[in-house]
């Protein structure tokens, strides 16, 4: 079981709240998507609080640059080496230095930020992420692959460093915020919850039939397509599952699913003596992301307050295993250990790739995660090399099943 590196009371003392006598300074990684922009619209509603180190992006330097002009960020980077001169003449003259390529991507997660959002989407996330952990900074960690993938790494880094994780999931920063400090051992369970996304109450006819747009179109949350694709496959769950047990050192008995429709109550923690609690909240990404922005303090901030008397009811029902094999698959390859995890991740990153393009139907995305999961052997994942290797070959592997052909013949509509 891994050390809970969440909870890292330890290092509460060493770090204060952002005020604006002390600013705090931040790198967003992945500063155009779905969180990164969440982040820094966060950071506008109190610009005397926050000083703006790095931004990066992948191949958006339109986006990249403009909100490096409105943030003066002292640096922006993109990614790819192809956006680099659009991203050099958009910032031309504004004093924010500009670089790109993967080393670039590094090199601006090392710069001397107090805070970092790694908010970069899959395990191209994990390089960055460990550069920002190794220098001992507070990481407030929403790329849950890196995580899945190689998350004994990540916490030894963690810890080794002294740096400080703090979970952006709605589902972690719950049971974060709910633990409020409690060593893991006075827990009985963790309960996840999920919404169910949009495919809540499809038929398994409806969902081999399933379109990238509608499986993009979650009922409750606003997000990047491929955590979206992830939540209609329920695959974001079980990722969840892994990451509960990395971040908090549980087994994963202990971590229980339940399927709550409106999104309301974001997580539980149930105590050895009976205790339930709970963080609720309007599903909006503002509150969790507020909470570490400001930790170990609060943020006032604009989100939408939750009217209880509004909501009426919470729902809560037990997830289908039928219809949702991921949640079972993601607990295989925890249990299972090693590079199981890895593999999970790597096949299912290719296999939403794939649906994304129109490549496979719905349902072949957890069906060719499972059998890439169930032909590759273990392999060492002890370094950023190995687990690198070992989640190439995955992805290999994948493409070639789904260039073979949808492993269970179904095909997603067109259009
Ligand atoms: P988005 O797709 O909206 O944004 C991804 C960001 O990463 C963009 O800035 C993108 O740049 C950049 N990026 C993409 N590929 C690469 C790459 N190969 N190398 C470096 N940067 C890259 O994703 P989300 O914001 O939705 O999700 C980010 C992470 O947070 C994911 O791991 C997700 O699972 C997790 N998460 C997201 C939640 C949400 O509400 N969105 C909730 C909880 C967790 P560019 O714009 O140039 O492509």
């Amino acid at each position: 079981m891994n050390a809970p590196a969440a909870s890292v009371p330890a290092a509460r003392g060493r770090h204060l709240p952002p005020s604006p006598d002390r600013p705090r300074s931040i790198t967003v990684l992945g500063a155009t998507g779905s969180i990164g922009r969440t982040t820094l619209a966060l950071v506008a509603e109190r610009p005397e609080l926050y000083r703006v180190e790095a931004l990066t992006a992948q191949r958006n330097a339109a986006a990249l640059a403009a909100l490096a002009r409105a943030h003066r960020a002292r640096l922006a980077v993109v990614g790819d080496p192809a956006a680099y001169r659009e991203l050099a003449e958009a910032l031309a003259g504004s004093g924010v230095e500009t670089a790109a390529g993967e080393a670039a991507l590094v090199e601006a997660a090392t710069r001397p930020a107090e805070w970092v959002m790694a908010g970069i989407v899959g395990l191209a996330g994990l390089a960055p992420t460990l550069a920002a952990l190794e220098r001992g900074a507070i990481v407030a960690i929403a790329n849950k692959e890196p995580l899945v993938s190689a998350g004994p790494l990540v916490l030894e880094t963690a810890q080794r460093a002294g740096a400080v994780l703090l979970p952006v999931d709605s589902e972690h920063n719950a049971i974060f915020q709910a633990l409020a400090g409690s060593p893991i051992e006075t827990v009985e369970r963790l309960i996840l919850t999920a919404s169910g996304g949009p495919f809540r109450t499809a038929t398994l006819e409806e969902m081999a039939a399933a379109t990238p747009e509608r499986a993009v179109a979650h009922p409750n949350w606003s997000m990047g397509a491929k955590i979206s694709v992830d939540s209609a496959t329920m695959m974001n769950k079980g990722l969840e599952i892994i990451e509960a047990e990395r971040l908090f050192g549980i087994a994963e008995a202990a971590i229980e699913v339940v399927v709550h429709p409106q999104s309301i109550v974001h997580s539980l923690v149930a105590f050895k003596d009976g205790s339930l609690l709970a963080q609720l909240g309007a599903p909006d990404m503002r509150i969790p992301i507020a909470h570490t922005l400001a930790w170990p303090g609060r943020l006032a901030t604009s989100a939408p307050r939750l009217d209880l008397l509004a909501v009426g009811r919470l729902d809560l029902e037990p997830p289908d295993p039928r219809r949702f094999p991921a949640l079972e698959l993601a607990r295989r390859a925890l249990r299972r250990g090693g590079a199981a995890p890895t593999i999970l991740n790597a096949a299912n990153e290719v296999a939403v790739a794939a649906f994304l393009a129109r490549r496979i139907g719905f349902l072949d995305i957890v069906r060719t995660v499972e059998s890439v999961l169930e032909s590759l052997p273990d392999t060492p994942t002890g370094s950023l090399e190995a687990v690198l290797a070992c989640d190439r070959e995955a992805r290999r592997s994948a493409l070639a099943r789904i260039a073979g052909g949808p492993p269970g013949g179904h095909r997603g509509e067109e259009g």
